[in-house]
């Protein structure tokens, strides 16, 4: 049942003992790096005297930012002759990051992705593609080289072109593929328009979603459309990318690889852990990375612990669905809100189609919001009397949840426009 039960059941006391001399092996290799042995002399920390897991708060947090002005070698631990792979960040909030990995870390990454597709049921025999952007972008090759370390067969089909990955995916009976949820709802549409549908046409009984964030909701309905299992992958390119955290067929939480990162929970604002199941900002350390080890890297991701053991019986500790980022906070008339919670309510509302977008303006001092939503082809065609309706309630669910009116416009199905990777949900023209 297990890719590696020893590892994924692990009792906790050995998992933190493991983590502990992790962490001290990973403190004496960052020390190695221009970024962290200024960073150790500034903050008075002796690498070779320091002892674990009971002082990981004496540790310096590593943000974005630090790795954008000491880009692109400052964090390298090794000469650059042992590095074999860049990736970067998709620079969705800015320039780009780039990470370095030696051919261990490779190895290491491959084995994480391996680890979770196991875990959620793929196995030697299945036909897995890839709809996600190759090169770059972290969830083509990581995803590709777990997929081939299974035995699976990988088609890189890469993302977009609609109509030929569901050619690809009956032509060769994919059983398992890779999507961003917001593209998984978009390819939905072409199925019906060349009048297939994705269970009885495909063969698809396993789907990985990730690379942004998601409603509960939104993966029921991309459940409930496609006839298959949806699997919340959460990584980010500074810790690899896929296989940080990632759900089992629980489907309640996602384990985080305790044996590969350490995670903590922080209060935003403070920086102090948060109590155990309290929401806060995810804080990782990457374990076992070798050309560029990261210490208590801040994602700026909103979750929290799921606390108590899970059925599937890994011991390695679960976090909530990502909820949102620090900084994709809207502030809105004052209001804070993540795009996430609109998209929750959206998806809640019969008639409402797959895709939206809110646009922010300013008028003088106050501030706009346009919720543009495509609506479901059966509304649309349907009564101009219920549109009407429909946008009254979308109007006024929103408003009784972000205590703003927003203005809603309804758009056809499908006239939004697609992105084929990250799904941009906010077009923000308050900026001057
Ligand atoms: P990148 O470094 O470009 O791969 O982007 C990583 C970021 O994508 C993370 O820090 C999250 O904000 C977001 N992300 C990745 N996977 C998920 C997921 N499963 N749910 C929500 N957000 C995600
Ligand atoms: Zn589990």
């Amino acid at each position: 049942m297990y890719w590696e039960k020893d590892i994924e059941t692990m009792p906790r006391d050995r998992i933190e003992t493991l983590q502990s001399g992790l962490l001290r092996d990973t403190v004496r290799l960052a020390a190695l790096s221009p970024f962290y042995g200024k960073k150790f002399r500034d903050f008075g920390i002796d690498p070779a005297g320091f002892d674990g897991l009971r002082s990981k708060e004496k540790l310096p947090f590593t943000t974005k930012d630090d790795l954008r002005e000491h880009w692109p070698y400052g964090f390298l631990a090794v000469s650059r002759d042992e590095l074999v792979r860049m990736h970067s960040s998709s620079g969705t909030t800015g320039r780009a990051t780039v990470v370095f990995h030696t051919a261990h870390d490779i190895g290491q990454w491959t084995n994480l992705v391996a680890r979770c597709m196991y875990m959620a049921g793929v196995r030697k025999g299945d036909v897995f593609q890839n709809i996600m952007t190759y090169g770059l972008f972290t969830g083509g090759l990581g995803f590709h080289y777990g997929a081939e370390r299974i035995g699976a067969l990988v088609i890189p089909a890469g993302a977009g072109n609609s109509k030929r990955q569901i050619q690809l995916m009956r032509d060769f009976d994919t059983t398992v593929i890779h999507i961003i949820p917001s593209y998984a709802l978009h390819l939905y549409s072409f199925f019906e328009e060349m009048n297939l549908l994705p269970s009885r046409d495909t063969r698809v009984r396993i789907a990985f979603i990730g690379a942004e964030p998601h409603s509960e909701r939104t993966r029921k309905k991309i459940e409930e459309l496609y006839g298959f299992k949806a699997f919340n992958s959460y990584g980010l390119s500074e810790m690899n990318g896929p296989g940080v955290a990632f759900e089992c067929p629980e489907q309640n939480g996602l384990h985080i690889w305790e044996d590969n990162f350490l995670a903590e929970i922080v209060d935003p604002d403070t920086l102090k852990p948060v109590a155990d199941g309290s929401e806060g900002e995810l804080v990782l350390t990457s374990l076992r990375r070798t050309g560029m080890p990261l210490l208590r890297y801040r994602t700026k991701d909103l979750t929290r612990i799921i606390t108590g053991d899970c059925p599937c019986g890994r011991t390695h500790r679960r976090i909530e669905r990502i909820t949102g980022r620090t900084d994709d906070m809207l502030i809105i008339k004052g209001v804070n809100i993540f795009p996430i919670q609109i998209e929750k309510k959206l998806m809640e509302i019969p008639g409402v189609g797959n895709d939206f977008l809110i646009v922010l303006e300013r008028e003088g001092y106050n501030d706009r919001m346009t919720v543009k939503v495509e609506v479901g082809q059966d509304f649309f065609d349907g009564d101009v009397l219920h549109l009407e309706k429909l946008r009254r309630r979308i109007t006024e669910d929103l408003r009784s949840d972000i205590l703003i009116t927003p203005q809603v416009e309804l758009m056809a199905p499908n006239s939004l426009p697609k992105t084929e990777g990250k799904a941009v949900r906010v077009v923000d023209n308050r900026k001057e």
